[in-house]
């Protein structure tokens, strides 16, 4: 489910609560106006959950996964490899940055195809940059490998599976470099923002001083005199969108646990004639989407019109596709990368996209599995 459904009492508290305390909605400095640093903060909590050494909160999902480009060095001239199915973010992210976006196909996980993706390396390689799409991980033992085989750097764009695990470990927090999204439509939501993990001081130094104009924010000094060595833009967080993070955050455990009840409900009456997503093993999927395959396009219409009559909907296959696979952006990919991707379109073409919603009861996800199944 997505986090918007449980927006309360609690999320409009908080910023009331940051308007009585002073209202400063900036995340630095107004000292004597202030109680409180909630960007900081829930930058802190975001440590402290995902298990991670440094988290840098910032306006979007796109600017983090920008930013994250930028830490590893990705420059004019370079490739950084990425996947079919996606979002346009991380063509746009990339191509910010003056690189060339590589597009592997993907499997029947829906995320990169790590075969498809070692073929694709070359010299001008600078990154790999696989998507934990729609609550599922990537093999990140496999990334990991063929990263350190290589010498190649992996940013992980995870913005749409924040909270679902690879061999225990937080999806975000495998690579040199991971980002989160909160936008409406994401797990945890503050409307708009994102975050940008490391494990790497080096990395999360630059992050930090690039989302800021190149701030270093030196103890040292007032920040009008504050030292510089690299200019950047602004990708900053506000304290707006903080103190309604922190918030959600809080609600993670809860909506991870609320997934997995509806899942499990839903995939009781899944039959054995049809072929679901596969799930890499050693993951624990945020699964707030049921993905399956329908080879019958009459049959695929079918299942959607009952989904759609119930209430449930779809979630980007099929209808926003358009937005999610690489063969439809020759508005901003060489034609080589889309006519390659082709073999990821024709896959997606199949797939039906269930989304969890937490206001559906476990009850209803099985009655809509017992309707769409077993009749
Ligand atoms: C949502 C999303 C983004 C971009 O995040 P915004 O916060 O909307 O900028 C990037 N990549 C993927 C895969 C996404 O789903």
């Amino acid at each position: 489910m997505p986090g918007f459904e449980l927006i309360n009492e609690e999320e409009k508290n908080a910023v009331n609560k940051l308007f009585d305390e002073g209202g400063v909605l900036f995340p630095h400095g107004f000292d004597a106006l202030r109680k409180n640093y909630h960007v900081r903060e829930f930058e802190e909590l975001s440590s402290k959950y995902f298990n991670c050494k440094h988290s840098l909160a910032v306006s979007s999902g796109t600017a983090a996964i920008k930013i994250g480009l930028k830490a590893l060095g990705v420059k004019p001239g370079d490739e950084v490899i990425t996947q079919g199915f996606n979002f346009i973010a991380t063509i746009e992210a990339i191509l910010d940055c003056g690189a060339k976006p590589i597009i592997a196909n993907v499997d029947e996980t829906l995320n990169m195809n790590l075969d498809d993706c070692v073929k694709l390396i070359n010299k001008k390689t600078k990154a790999i940059l696989p998507v934990h799409m729609l609550g599922v991980p990537v093999n990140m033992h496999k990334v990991m490998e063929i990263s350190n085989q290589y010498n190649i750097n992996v940013l992980e764009d995870n913005c749409e599976s924040v909270g679902a695990k690879y061999d225990e470990k937080f999806l975000g927090t495998i690579g040199h470099c991971g980002v989160f999204s909160f936008d409406f439509g994401k797990a945890i939501t503050t409307g708009e923002g994102g975050m940008v993990l490391t494990n790497e001081s080096t990395i999360d130094k630059y992050s930090r001083e690039y989302h800021d104009h190149g701030h270093e924010n030196n103890p040292n000094f007032p920040r009008g005199k504050d030292t510089r060595s690299i200019f950047g833009f602004n990708y900053r967080m506000t304290e707006m969108q903080a103190v309604v993070g922190k918030v959600q955050l809080g609600k993670l455990d809860y909506i991870i646990k609320s997934n997995n009840d509806r899942y499990n409900e839903f995939e009781k009456n899944f039959p054995k004639d049809l072929v679901k997503r596969k799930i890499p093993t050693q993951s624990k999927p945020l699964n707030d989407t049921f993905i399956f395959f329908v080879e019958s396009s009459q049959k695929k219409e079918k299942y959607i019109e009952i989904l759609n009559e119930e209430g449930f909907g779809t979630k980007n296959l099929p209808d926003a596709m358009e937005w999610h696979c690489s063969a439809f952006w020759d508005h901003a990919l060489d034609e080589d990368q889309v006519q390659r991707t082709m073999k990821t379109k024709k896959l997606l073409e199949k797939a039906i996209a269930v989304p969890i919603w937490l206001k559906r009861s476990p009850r209803e996800y099985f009655e809509l599995s017992k309707k769409l199944f077993c009749s």
